[in-house]
């Protein structure tokens, strides 16, 4: 299997560090807010990531962190008149319906930055006994020209980059040694949360969390460490510089990063404001579209999103569906399972794509061409175990890229009450065709209805 390595971007053969298993870290969002789409990129792709290694039958330990404390989350609070948590506990929620809903599988562990504040204080301490921190009157910043590998990921060097910055002096930040230093913990301020900690009474800043958490879940060596290419730096590379100060070894062995996810190719971002929300797309389509949306370029292409876009991507997941409920009603001759190698063939290009940096564009096209010989060659005169091959078949590709194919779709309670009060207004305006209509929906969706005196009652068949 082969990577883009950030790090030597090259493609590399992949080499687990332990046979058979995968310890992966995803660095999550900062949760004052919805999530908005380009945020669902890396949580997609990435999650295919780990279901294409499970697929192989690797043990894939997946660690994705929430921020929970940060200067945007305090802003929010103080706007809504409430307390941090309160904040951050609503969006955690929020961001985990989402994430089902596109069909994204929980993280072995979601760690919360707030909860782990002693592993970073701990970390912190050894930096500065190290040699590669320094307490400034309660903030500590890490000594960035003491990592000599500083700019391994990014390329950047850290002479040239100070070239440009001679002049600038961030107000605040008098006690650092040099402008590249970068703050590890820092004091509170008024109204602000802070933990108790050796240097002062603060909070940690923001890229500490990553390397804290990573060591504690997955060990002081990850194989994959991801994110969108947007952190690659300055946090990926402060990242390194943390972790493999303090624990003396090579941190993350690939880096892996998504391109952006654009809105009139410019980068859809929270700050420009020119963003849709997960949830705000799921008012108009099913998120297995999105997530179809998504798969159909390759993670590390720029993607562009468009009306056309997802509509193209709608009929492209109907029409696989489709030939899911065809097959499935197909009965098919009681003949001998014959060998399909077509099927097999096109199995082979799904993983030779996949294998190839995750090319979840070609997996799908050999997906639609599965669906295309379906299509062509199987009718009622097929072997039955042709058809329960090949079904079987596109259903197991599909869920490596986490796609639905049941059209089944799951109704909510809300839906469902609100369709039995339409339902009841129909039949008070003597609307009854209406009203059997909404009947054979619920039925359909296998929503039982039953009329008693107290008014109608529902159930799940
Ligand atoms: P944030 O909450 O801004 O820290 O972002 C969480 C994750 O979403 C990070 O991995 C970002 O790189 C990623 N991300 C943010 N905006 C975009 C975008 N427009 N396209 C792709 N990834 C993004
Ligand atoms: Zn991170």
């Amino acid at each position: 299997m082969k990577i883009f390595n950030t790090l030597s971007r090259t493609k590399e053969d992949f080499v687990p560090i332990e046979p058979g298993k995968v310890r992966m870290y995803v660095c999550g969002p900062t949760v004052y807010n919805y999530i908005h789409i380009g945020n669902a990129r890396p949580m997609i792709v990435f999650d295919t990531v780990r279901r294409y290694f499970e697929y192989k039958g690797y043990k894939v330990n997946y660690v994705s962190n929430f921020t929970d404390v940060d200067d945007k989350i305090i802003k929010k609070a103080i706007e809504e008149n409430t307390t941090v948590d309160v904040i951050t506990t609503r969006y955690i929620n929020e961001c985990k319906k989402d994430m089902q809903d596109m069909n994204v599988k929980e993280a072995t562990t979601h760690p919360k930055a707030t909860e782990e504040i002693d592993g970073m204080i701990e970390m912190i301490e050894q930096l500065i006994e190290k040699g590669y921190a320094y307490n400034a009157d309660g903030t500590v910043y890490f000594r960035t020209r003491a990592f000599s590998d500083y700019g391994k990921l990014s390329k950047k060097n850290i002479d040239e980059l100070q070239a440009g910055h001679r002049e600038i002096q961030v107000t605040g930040e008098q006690g650092k040694e040099d402008y590249f230093d970068f703050v590890l913990w820092k004091p509170k301020k008024e109204g602000e949360p802070y933990w108790p900690s050796p240097w002062s009474d603060g909070r940690p800043g923001w890229h500490i969390e990553c390397s804290v958490m990573a060591k504690k879940y997955l060990g002081d060596e990850i194989d994959i460490h991801a994110g969108g290419e947007d952190l690659i730096f300055p946090h990926h590379e402060n990242e390194i510089a943390q972790s493999e100060a303090a624990n003396g070894t090579t941190f993350a062995k690939y880096w892996m990063h998504n391109g952006f996810l654009n809105i009139n190719h410019v980068k859809m971002s929270k700050s420009l404001g020119n963003f849709f929300t997960v949830r705000e797309i799921s008012e108009k389509y099913d998120l297995q579209v999105l997530r179809f949306f998504m798969l159909s370029a390759h993670y590390r292409s720029p993607l562009n999103f468009s009306q056309e876009l997802m509509e193209a991507s709608k009929n492209g997941l109907e029409r696989i569906c489709n030939a899911v409920t065809r097959l499935k009603d197909l009965k098919g001759t009681q003949e001998q399972k014959m060998e399909m190698p077509q099927v097999q063939a096109l199995i082979d290009k799904f993983e030779a794509a996949m294998e190839d940096d995750f090319n979840t564009a070609d997996a799908i096209s050999a997906i639609f061409e599965l669906v295309k010989y379906a299509n062509i060659h199987l009718n009622a005169d097929s072997p039955e175990a042709d058809i329960a091959y090949t079904l079987q078949t596109i259903q197991t590709l599909c869920d490596v890229l986490g796609i639905i194919t049941d059209q089944k779709t799951e109704i909510l309670d809300q839906e469902i009450e609100t369709l039995i009060e339409e339902r009841q207004q129909a039949r008070k305006d003597k609307n009854f065709a209406r009203a059997d209509e909404i009947r054979d929906i619920l039925t359909q969706k296998g929503i039982i209805l039953e009329d008693t005196k107290e008014g109608v009652k529902w159930k799940r068949a």
